[in-house]
């Protein structure tokens, strides 16, 4: 397919890895992408760039996701005006950003992106416009450049290529078009140079491979493993957002199994990680299985949660946490919930988890060992429960990657088709109704407080 739509696009000279500067200019009778694809707002502000007299190009993920037929989830415009320049054009816009300073164009609910061209850094630049760390991390990121030099301080290949909305050309200045064509993800310049600057570049490599299904080329590949680590210099909520976009856009179980096999797991969920190492089988299981939903319910175009799926890649570590606590004299029920407290705040130091989806996580949690409690008026309170559908999914994955809870998910499956009578019937046999028999409701009552995941 992908070969089909580039088959017309001459093969581009020289090494893909050579430095070029002067672009491969390819006539839109050579490419498959139109104007009309794109956004009509984005192909509006382009065009108004121009008038102005400022360079202006689509650039990035919506000419990439365009050669390959996919949906682009933005769009992004790169032009010579600088931010205030651009804010000056568009009574529309927004400047935002300190690290990277843009300007946003808003449209209704639609925001085209615009950035200045910028370069990489070289001495020459200010203090006060480019900052590195010791470990040559960029801080800040505002020294405006050349359309070439914009195109070398990209990431990759495959984004670096600038479609003119006017002429129809796309202008390649670091062979993006061979890399589509071989489906490759490949940096521009040195690897460990650029995973330095900015070590997100690994995470971003894994999430193209897995979202296009690409190969991450060999020496862009090579040093992640051993650069991994420096993601815990990165924001904690940097890092978040980039988790949701490698989890939570529907190849989250590609994308995940990329992750681990390049060591990017870890600093982004140590504990798990360390379940992983305990418990291999059962912590894979219901991590990939969570991701597996989430990636069908993307397909099916059913709403996820962020909540749903973090609590679903911590649960594994609760127990540790859990039993670390009993052996100083905690006892159990206070124990569960000062390692969920503290698993929590321990994860949000690697990808801080905004309130909204925390709290939420909590309550999942919170709820497993109270679905095992049905007596009395219990079963139908938990019913009414505005978690209880989240809950009760949430028991089932459990199951499913393996833990013992007696049937329980089968017993709630059941109960909410039951007619009124059924559920008394069920709510007795479990041994809880106060017209029950004696001996089955004094099992239940000894019956542990809360579920524990060790329980497996
Ligand atoms: P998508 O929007 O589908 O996630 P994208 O490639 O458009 O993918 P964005 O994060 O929207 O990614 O960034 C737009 C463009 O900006 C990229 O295509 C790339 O050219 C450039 N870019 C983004 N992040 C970096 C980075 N960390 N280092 C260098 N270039 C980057
Ligand atoms: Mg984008």
């Amino acid at each position: 397919m992908i070969r089909k739509l580039l088959q017309k696009i001459p093969s581009p000279f020289g090494s893909p890895q050579r430095k070029r500067t002067t672009p491969t200019v390819i006539p839109a009778s050579q490419h498959s992408l139109r104007r009309e694809r794109l956004s009509r707002h984005a192909v509006t502000v382009v065009e108004r760039l121009q008038q102005a007299g400022y360079q202006a190009f689509a650039v990035g993920g919506c000419v990439r996701d365009l050669l390959l037929n996919v949906e682009p989830k933005d769009f992004d415009i790169a032009t010579s005006a600088t931010p205030e320049q651009v804010r000056a054009t568009f009574r529309n816009s927004r400047l935002i950003g300190r690290r990277f300073k843009l300007a946003h164009v808003h449209f209704g609910r639609e925001i085209i992106e615009v950035a200045t061209f910028r370069t990489n850094h070289e001495e020459e630049t200010s203090a006060e416009q480019s900052r590195q760390s010791e470990s040559g991390r960029l801080l800040r990121d505002n020294v405006y450049g050349t359309f070439e030099q914009d195109a070398q301080r990209r990431d990759f290949t495959i984004n670096a290529l600038y479609y003119d909305v006017t002429s129809g050309q796309i202008h390649d200045f670091a062979n993006g078009i061979h890399d589509i064509r071989n489906q490759q993800v490949r940096l521009i310049g040195q690897p460990e140079k650029r995973y330095q600057e900015d070590p997100v570049r690994m995470l971003r490599a894994v999430r193209f491979a897995g979202k296009l299904g690409f190969e991450i080329e060999q020496h862009t590949a090579a040093p992640i493993e051993s650069m991994a680590p420096l993601l815990h210099d990165i924001p904690a909520a940097r890092l978040f957002d980039e988790v949701l976009k490698l989890l939570m856009s529907g190849q989250g179980q590609h994308t995940f199994d990329l992750l681990y096999q390049y060591d990017l797991f870890a600093p982004l969920f140590p504990d798990t990680d360390e379940a992983i190492i305990d418990r291999p089988e059962y912590t894979l299981k219901i991590v990939r299985q969570a991701l597996a939903n989430t990636d069908e319910r993307i397909a099916q175009g059913k709403p996820v949660t962020p909540a749903f799926l973090f609590a679903a890649l911590l649960w594994p570590a609760l127990p540790q946490r859990v039993r670390d606590l009993e052996e100083q004299g905690v006892p159990s029920i206070p124990a569960h919930q000062q390692a969920a407290q503290e698993l929590l705040s321990e994860q949000c130091r690697h990808t801080a988890i905004p309130k909204r989806f925390s709290i939420p996580m909590r309550e999942i949690w919170d709820l497993q060992p109270r679905l095992e409690r049905r007596s009395g008026r219990r079963a139908d309170q938990m019913l009414e429960h505005p978690r209880f559908r989240a809950a009760y999914d949430f028991l089932l994955l459990r199951e499913s990657a393996g833990e013992q809870t007696d049937g329980l998910g089968d017993w709630w499956t059941r109960y909410q088709d039951a007619n009124p009578d059924e559920r008394r019937r069920m709510v007795r046999e479990v041994g809880g109704d106060k017209s029950g028999p004696k001996r089955s409701r004094s099992r239940a009552r000894r019956k542990p407080r809360n579920s524990k995941p060790s329980d497996a």
